[in-house]
């Protein structure tokens, strides 16, 4: 009995990889064809002063709404194309279109563009980036480059010396999703960093949880001893931010002040929310 019962089990075990395998096939296939017809979108999401709420700059993040299967999040088409070895093309086309868009803002507003663990390996990466934003035309000093420390581990040598030629222009690193990884500390003591977002999940859990909220004013501390700038990740509501601000943290991102949408809506969010004060923006 218990025989018949293990086979059945290898049974719907093997219909249900051949599933998922079909399932993977299908969207490398439909991924391969959203780059191939540029119909992968990049959109904007504000980030602002605590201080007095003004928008420094936007964090790009890529959208892609495919015809039959709908929205796919960038959690998982990112690893994928980075998997199947077409990160570099996604990541080019979406920094192409996030620089063109970037012309249109505020010259003191920068844009922050997520590169993934695998570029930094690939020793190419610096000079196609900086080919790119001389093509649009966009100041290397408006651009900022977000990181995870995975990435920075995984390859270090490679990643450390693409960091540096990017640095060396003007272009500024920060470290993303800062808390989750694995060796945090010792990322920050090698001076490769401008900026630290603090993530998500320190930022809501901060009002519940006396942890987090010691978490989130030791690392604020540490930044300020190493001259970090600071972002605050996910802020939903006003107490977060209040917190936050109380707490001596910079900067902030989240559904609070503005969800990521595209250009158009971005340049209507500036119409109402940009204020030309550029002699306080010193912070950003
Ligand atoms: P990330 O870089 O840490 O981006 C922040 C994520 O948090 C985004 O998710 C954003 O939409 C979301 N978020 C922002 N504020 C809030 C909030 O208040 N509440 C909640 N619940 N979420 C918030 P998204 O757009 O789904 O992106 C997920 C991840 O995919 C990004 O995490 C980044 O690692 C990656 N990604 C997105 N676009 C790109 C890209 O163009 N290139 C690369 N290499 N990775 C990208
Ligand atoms: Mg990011
Ligand atoms: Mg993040
Ligand atoms: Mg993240």
């Amino acid at each position: 009995r218990s025989k018949r019962r293990g086979r059945g089990q290898i049974t719907v075990y093997s219909r249900e990889i051949a599933q998922e395998m079909r399932r993977a096939t299908q969207l490398e296939q439909a991924l391969r064809n959203a780059i191939i017809s540029d119909s992968i979108d990049v959109h904007f999401q504000p980030i602002v002063s605590l201080a007095n709420n003004m928008v420094l700059g936007f964090e790009a993040l890529a959208r892609w709404n495919d015809p039959d299967l709908g929205f796919v999040s960038p959690a998982v088409f990112v690893p994928l194309a980075e998997e199947r070895g077409f990160i570099d093309a996604l990541s080019e086309t979406l920094l192409r279109k996030a620089a063109e868009a970037a012309l249109s803002w505020p010259r003191e507003l920068f844009l922050s563009f997520n590169l993934s663990s695998a570029q930094l390996m690939d020793p190419g990466t610096s000079s196609s980036i900086l080919a790119i934003l001389t093509r649009a035309g966009l100041d290397p000093h408006r651009l900022e480059l977000e990181i995870t420390e995975t990435a920075v581990m995984s390859s270090a040598e490679t990643a450390h010396r693409i960091i540096a030629d990017l640095r060396a222009v003007g272009v500024r690193i920060s470290l993303d999703d800062f808390g989750t990884g694995q060796s945090s500390l010792g990322r920050l003591r090698e001076f490769i960093f401008d900026k630290v977002k603090i993530d998500r999940a320190f930022v809501s859990r901060m009002n519940s949880d006396r942890a987090s909220e010691h978490i989130i004013k030791a690392v604020l501390a540490m930044c300020e001893g190493l001259d970090l700038r600071v972002v605050a990740e996910g802020i939903e509501d006003h107490a977060e931010a209040a917190k936050l601000k109380a707490l001596g943290c910079a900067m902030g991102q989240g559904y609070y002040f503005g969800k990521p949408v595209d250009g158009a809506a971005t340049l209507r969010y500036l119409q109402t929310h940009y204020f030309d004060l550029s002699h306080e923006r010193e912070i950003a």
